[in-house]
């Protein structure tokens, strides 16, 4: 135990398999966190994937979305997803609320970062309040269905994909929706 959250603790060694440079193909030696090819000298490192994602409420209720991809298909999951790489933070989430739920958002409060392991990768995640004030949200992209759903009625913590989702949620049925709306 270092003192950490659990969900720091994680690894999931996105570099463990590495037997090829993916540049040269020569022979790549992985040292826990660190790859480097021994022909051209390429370099590796094994960060966590930046994602985003929102709260997005309505009404006092939060829209939730069941994934339908793997990791975690069929589990419950807070709207958002992967940044690109050359893509600001808010424009992404924006992006990815279109897509996934055809919804235009206006981002509210930034609520903070979690990592959670996504397969083989670790993902860091940065979570915003939103409102999404005009339209119907349509399930499409990776998500399999959008439901809206009221404090005390939240799925069960089982029935989601990552556990920091269960806890930022029940932080934001406790401050009461009226105070925690976009
Ligand atoms: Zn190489």
């Amino acid at each position: 135990m270092d003192g950490r959250p659990a969900q720091y603790r994680d690894r999931v060694g996105r570099l463990d398999e590495w037997r090829f440079c993916p540049h040269c193909s020569g022979p790549i030696e992985v040292d826990g966190r660190h790859a480097v090819c021994s022909a051209c000298g390429f370099q590796e490192w094994a960060n966590a994937a930046p994602a985003v994602e929102a709260l997005v409420v309505r009404h006092g209720r939060v829209l939730l979305a069941r994934r339908g991809v793997e990791p975690h298909a069929g589990k419950w999951d807070l709207p958002g997803g992967f940044l690109d790489e050359d893509e600001d933070p808010v424009d992404g989430l924006r992006r990815e609320l279109r897509e996934e739920t055809g919804l235009a958002i206006e981002v509210g409060a930034f609520l903070g970062v979690s990592l959670e392991p996504y397969g083989r990768w670790s993902v860091l995640i940065l979570t915003w309040l939103a409102t999404a004030p005009h339209g119907e949200p349509a399930a499409a992209d990776d998500v399999a269905e959008l439901a809206w759903f009221a404090p005390a009625q939240l799925p069960a913590a089982a029935d989601f994909a990552f556990r920091s989702h269960v806890e930022r949620l029940a932080l934001w049925a406790a401050a009461g929706s009226g105070r925690l709306e976009g």
